[in-house]
């Protein structure tokens, strides 16, 4: 299954795809993470993207592009996987539309998360994270135990240089002007929409009671395309 997690910036889409990716043990890759680790090690693409992540504008088409198809190669895809981040313009979609025709998988399954903008600035600004194993928190809604450290490994939780109010404006214009309009592009049988004005938990349980609907179909479809 190929899953796509579509929301703006601070939807919770990170927390939903660590959650689905142990349920179905599937990849989830997020494309924000890639390019800040190849900011972090200053390689070339890393060096190009640094400064429109910093502006909260979007990276090129060509460039993101190139490194999912890079990705997307990896042995632990091949069963499908799960992308939070991409596709985020119209030409991702399509471009990543024919790469799936291309390797065989079905159509990409789209789970939107639709979210009021009211306090979406308030709760980014509030988001930390562990630069080690990535796990998310936030300080109003879900603090950690310990003050500004993970409850797993005791690292020293970081803000996220785009998580400041400013630069989470120009990210969320960015969203509502190029990013907005992949809803329409995928919208018919693939796109469905869940309520993301609630807790993580409520909210996976939808996704995972929609996904189950779907896995359900596959194997059955699959059986009778194998009954003689
Ligand atoms: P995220 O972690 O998904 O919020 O992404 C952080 C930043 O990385 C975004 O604000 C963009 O600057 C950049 N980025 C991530 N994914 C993409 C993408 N698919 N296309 C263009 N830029 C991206």
């Amino acid at each position: 299954m190929v899953l796509l997690l579509f929301g703006p910036p601070g939807s919770g889409k990170g927390t939903q795809a660590r959650f689905i990716t142990s349920w179905l043990t599937i990849p989830a890759i997020s494309t924000g993470e890639m390019l800040r680790s190849e900011i972090a090690a200053q390689t070339k693409l890393g060096r190009l993207a640094e400064e429109v992540m910093a502006g909260g504008g979007l990276v090129s088409d060509e460039l993101v592009n190139q490194m999912l198809v890079q990705r997307l190669a990896q042995p632990d895809c091949a069963g499908g996987f799960l992308l939070d981040g991409y596709p985020r313009t119209v030409s991702q979609a399509e471009f990543l539309d024919s790469l799936l025709a291309r390797q065989g998988f079905p159509p990409a399954k789209v789970v939107h998360l639709a979210v009021q903008r009211d306090g979406l600035i308030a709760r980014m600004s509030a988001r930390r994270e562990c630069p080690v194993c990535g796990q998310i928190y936030n300080l109003i809604h879900q603090p950690p135990k310990q003050k500004g450290l993970c409850d797993r490994d005791s690292t020293v939780l970081i803000r996220r240089k785009d998580d400041h109010a400013s630069i989470i404006r120009q990210r969320l214009k960015a969203f509502d002007e190029i990013t907005n309009p992949v809803v329409d592009y995928y919208r018919g049988p693939q796109l469905h929409e869940i309520d993301g004005n609630r807790s993580s938990p409520e909210i996976f349980e939808d996704i995972k009671e929609l996904l189950q609907q779907a896995l359900a179909m596959v194997r059955s479809r699959t059986k009778r395309s194998a009954t003689p």
